[in-house]
């Protein structure tokens, strides 16, 4: 049971590290961080560290996972052993499957799959250090992997989550607020088509804070898309300054 008398807000309506209700965490997000990939984005939120490295589209192995008609993605979500205070194992846990797959799901909606029958394209997630919405973080920074891999997209997907903390929806939960907190809403969002491709909850809302919570969310979403835009500007502006000084 989660112990609602923790206070998560203070007298003045502030949170445990200083933030407003509405207030993201700091996001940083880089990409073409790893030479070995075919794309790969690295992404800091709040105390999130989360690398992806993308491969293919490239023809899929094993064969019979092959689709006549459409690539295959395919998703691995893992958290380091030291990723969390406590070691946590690194095998594969139920938790990193599930998650595994909905990242993927999130993110298949963006990608023109009937464009490369017989392929597959994997992405490889590994949560550095984890606080809360490693989910959204990973999303985020798998379609910007994606889209450094120069697969055509129909957006670049983004995601965060809204939820609730002693009372009051908040964006963006840590840790913390999200054990002791009342809910936890993750969307993953396509902020030109906007569509929703990924949405969650857990805990319990009523329909109003639910519809409070993912307004909120997708504000948060739009903010973090922005971030997305520069990291991939910064890449090519990098790549233009070295062609000239060549
Ligand atoms: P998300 O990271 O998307 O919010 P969860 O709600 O399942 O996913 O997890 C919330 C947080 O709980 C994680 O971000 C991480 O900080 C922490 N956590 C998850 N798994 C473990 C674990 N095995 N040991 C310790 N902390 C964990």
């Amino acid at each position: 049971m989660k112990d609602k008398t923790i206070k998560l807000l203070n007298k003045k309506g502030l949170r445990l590290d200083g933030r407003k209700l509405d207030e993201l965490r700091s996001v940083k997000l880089e990409v073409g961080i790893l030479p070995n990939a075919d794309g790969s984005a690295y992404v800091e939120h709040g105390k999130n560290k989360i690398i992806v490295g993308v491969f293919g589209p490239r023809e899929m192995h094993p064969k019979h996972l092959q689709r006549a008609d459409r690539m295959v993605l395919r998703c691995r979500y893992h958290m380091a052993p030291f990723s969390v205070p406590e070691r946590k194992s690194p095998a594969p846990s139920r938790r990193e499957n599930e998650l595994s797959k909905v990242i993927r799901d999130s993110l298949l909606p963006s990608l023109f799959v009937e464009n490369y029958p017989r392929t597959g394209v994997d992405l490889y997630i590994e949560v550095l250090q984890a606080d809360g919405g490693t989910r959204c973080a990973s999303i985020t920074a798998a379609s910007l992997a994606l889209a450094d891999a120069g697969l055509p997209m129909r957006d670049i997907v983004v995601a965060c989550a809204a939820g609730k903390v002693n009372g009051k929806i908040a964006l963006d939960l840590m840790d913390t607020e999200d054990k002791l907190g009342d809910a936890d809403v993750p969307v993953a969002y396509m902020p030109n088509l906007n569509a929703i491709t990924l949405l969650q909850m857990d805990g319990k809302l009523s329909t109003k804070e639910f519809e409070e919570a993912v307004k909120m969310a997708i504000e948060g979403c739009k903010k973090i898309s922005n971030i997305q835009k520069e990291a991939l500007q910064t890449k090519y502006k990098v790549i233009k300054q070295e062609e000239v000084e060549e």
